[in-house]
């Protein structure tokens, strides 16, 4: 492994030896956030379990923008990449979904000490003194046909993800709610040649006419019937058998964090303008005790680098906070003695 002759010469099991049966955290999910994490707690020792289920959002993409000093490398490559790093600083990985996870009742009745225990469909079962939940978002796409087949590549959402990419071509948005789309034209209009808005039913305000306009994006009303594409190239918004010639289409999901297994701990997701999440301290702990989040699963605007950002925070301030029971069970122990 790249970076394993910098690691200090440890023997992590013996290291561990009276706490093999909890890993000090379970990280769900392995992507930016959960990989930054995984890393950040590595390299303090603590025992991390990363389980990840495959499906990192932006892996439709052909690269990942804004990431610097890997500027536009594959989605999946970042990802086989920090698994690498977080492994070389002993985290363990494990290819599944966690179907469950509860409060390991059998702990004591101190909420803030309590551990938990965790359910993978494979079978297994894992404890956790803490658990990290980077589990992301779900992207609710419009349910127009060529949308789904092209996401990601003709079909696109951020303009700072892949707004260069347009720059000098044919933009098509195709509107689910007024404000939104108002938005992402005029940011696209910048960059494009050319963008038309695709009222789809959606009624705008006289305001945001005007804007439009200004910035000379035209609006073409009525249903839109099918976005043509060819592969994953997008090729024209159909409204009324009309095919509008476009070399992108941008819509607006509705952004979904998968709050399941936080819902199962007791927590309450929260209702965000763009969709769902799970609502954080700025560190990334939940109100629930013991379980922190941190990506897209409690931030729906955060990028790749932000979701990394997020992991490494989150990752250090669980290392403090079993720190802080550390030596409280240690003090125990000594006055016990
Ligand atoms: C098409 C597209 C292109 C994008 N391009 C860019 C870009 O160019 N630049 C940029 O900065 N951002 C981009 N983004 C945004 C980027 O994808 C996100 O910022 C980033 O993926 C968030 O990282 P994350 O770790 O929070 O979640 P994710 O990367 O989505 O990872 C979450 C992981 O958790 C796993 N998981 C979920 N539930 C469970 C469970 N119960 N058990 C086990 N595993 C679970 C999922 O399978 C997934 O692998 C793009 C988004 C999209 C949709």
């Amino acid at each position: 492994m790249r970076l394993r002759h910098m690691l200090p010469t440890v023997d992590r099991m013996r290291l561990h030896e009276n706490e093999q049966t909890a890993y000090d955290v379970v990280i769900v999910g392995g992507g930016p956030a959960g990989l930054s994490a995984a890393v950040a707690l590595g390299r303090s020792l603590r025992s991390v379990l990363v389980v990840d289920a495959g499906s990192q959002r932006n892996l439709p993409a052909a690269g990942a923008h804004n990431v610097l000093g890997r500027e536009g490398i594959a989605p999946a490559e970042l990802v086989r990449e920090g698994r690498a790093e977080a492994a070389s600083y002993g985290a363990d990985f494990a290819d599944g979904t966690v179907r469950d996870a509860t409060r390991n009742s059998e702990d004591s009745e101190d909420s803030e000490d309590r551990g938990f225990v965790l359910d993978l469909d494979d079978g297994r079962s894992v404890a956790a003194r803490r658990i990290l939940l980077a589990t992301g978002l779900l992207d609710e796409l419009p349910d127009i046909d060529g949308v789904s087949q092209a996401w990601g590549h003709g079909v696109l959402h951020c303009p700072f993800c892949h707004g260069y990419e347009v720059v000098g071509l044919r933009v098509g948005v195709i509107a689910t709610n007024a404000p939104q789309a108002t938005h992402q034209a005029l940011l696209f209009a910048r960059l494009a040649d050319r963008t038309t808005v695709f009222a789809n039913g959606v009624e705008f305000e006289d305001e945001q006419r005007t804007d439009l306009d200004a910035m000379g994006v035209a609006v073409v009303v009525g249903d839109v019937e099918r976005v043509d594409v060819d592969g994953r190239d997008v090729r024209a918004v159909r409204v009324s058998g009309e095919p509008h010639a476009v070399d992108a289409v941008v819509v607006g999901p509705r952004m979904t964090a998968r709050t399941d297994l936080y819902e199962r701990l007791g927590g309450r997701p929260e209702d965000h303008p763009m969709g769902v999440m799970i609502p954080t301290d700025q560190f990334g702990a939940t109100s629930v005790p013991g379980v922190w989040a941190a990506g897209n699963a409690g931030n729906l605007a955060a990028m790749v680098a932000t979701a990394a950002s997020e992991g490494v925070l989150a990752g250090a301030m669980l290392t403090a906070d079993l720190l802080t029971e550390d030596v409280r069970t240690a003090r125990e122990a000594a006055s016990g003695r």
